[in-house]
């Protein structure tokens, strides 16, 4: 439970944090709130030689419009987005989201950006964010770059990050004024990751859906997108059979692990009925 030895640095600003991370000796790694990464430490999953604390570089945390998007800095913390008045009116899904991570001690410090780079599949966030259409701001040696979250994940702990690069931030179009919305998540305890997890936004028309995105979270190795499950929906008004039609395309894309949260039938099996209830749910909120 005592992490190996490391150095500890504080840069001022993102050019020191890339020089740092460019040019120090062994494993250097960038450090949020600490919440995921410390705990690996602890167990010696992961060993860096060098902590670049981002903490000290103010221009990463906050919530800004720009134009149609909404910019969310990567050190935000998730206490921060609940605290948004933006977050709350123009993306009122990501505070549902960040409502259920864990409890108030986490989410004081576990930033958005700790969240989504770590590439954990039972994070929250990026399946969200892959439901958002959400594009990550990355800066490192070669300059800055955008990539899409639906690009970003590649394996469990595995991710688009070049060695050396930093998140600085996750641009978010703003959905249509009217969306509906709904991220179901069911975990044992307060706490405690998603057993399984369904994030939906959506728009309806004439009491049929117009446009439908639908993410999920801890159901395989990466955070998914349900592409067809989404597809099975549009043009209908959320019928018995078209919900289940949705739930059935969604299962076929989930491969959860077996473990401590439940068998793997049991995992898809529940997977299938958040997605039913959170299209439900988003549908009824849809204006
Ligand atoms: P850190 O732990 O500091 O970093 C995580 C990883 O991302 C590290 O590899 C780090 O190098 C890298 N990193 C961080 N920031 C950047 C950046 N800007 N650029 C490049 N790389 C970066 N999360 C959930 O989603 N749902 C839960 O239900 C949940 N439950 C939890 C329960 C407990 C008891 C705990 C301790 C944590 C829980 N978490 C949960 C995780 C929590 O939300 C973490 O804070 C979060 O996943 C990581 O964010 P962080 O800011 O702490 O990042």
């Amino acid at each position: 439970m005592i992490p190996g030895p490391f150095t500890y640095h504080r840069p001022a600003d993102l050019n020191e944090a890339v020089k740092l991370l460019a040019t120090l000796d062994g494993e250097a790694r960038p450090l949020a709130g600490g919440h995921s990464l410390i705990p690996m430490m602890k167990l010696r999953l992961a060993t860096p030689e060098h902590l670049i604390d981002l903490h000290g570089i103010k221009d990463l945390r906050g919530v800004r419009r720009d134009g149609d998007r909404i910019v969310i800095g990567a050190m935000t913390t998730q206490h921060d987005l609940l605290a948004s008045d933006e977050i709350a009116k123009a993306l009122p899904i990501l505070r549902e989201t960040a409502l259920v991570i864990a409890d108030p001690q986490v989410r004081y410090c576990g930033t958005l950006g700790g969240n989504v780079a770590n590439g954990d599949p039972g994070n929250d966030m990026p399946a969200l964010m892959m439901t958002l259409n959400a594009t990550y701001q990355l800066i490192g040696p070669g300059g800055s770059r955008e990539v899409a979250a639906t690009d970003f994940y590649q394996g469990a702990y595995f991710t688009a990050l070049e060695p050396g690069e930093i998140l600085t931030g996750i641009s978010i179009p703003a959905p249509q004024a009217g969306h509906g919305y709904a991220y179901e998540k069911l975990k044992r305890k307060i706490g405690d990751y998603a057993t399984a997890a369904a994030a939906v936004v959506l728009t309806m028309s004439g009491g049929k859906v117009a446009t439908c995105r639908i993410g999920l979270t801890n159901l395989s190795e990466t955070p998914l997108l349900a592409e067809d499950a989404a597809k099975a929906v549009i043009g209908t008004s959320l019928d018995t059979a078209s919900l289940q039609k949705a739930a059935a395309a969604a299962q076929t894309i989930m491969a959860p692990a077996g473990d401590g949260r439940g068998p793997v039938e049991y995992r898809r099996y529940v997977g299938g009925v958040l997605v039913a209830r959170a299209l439900r749910r988003a549908a009824e909120r849809a204006a």
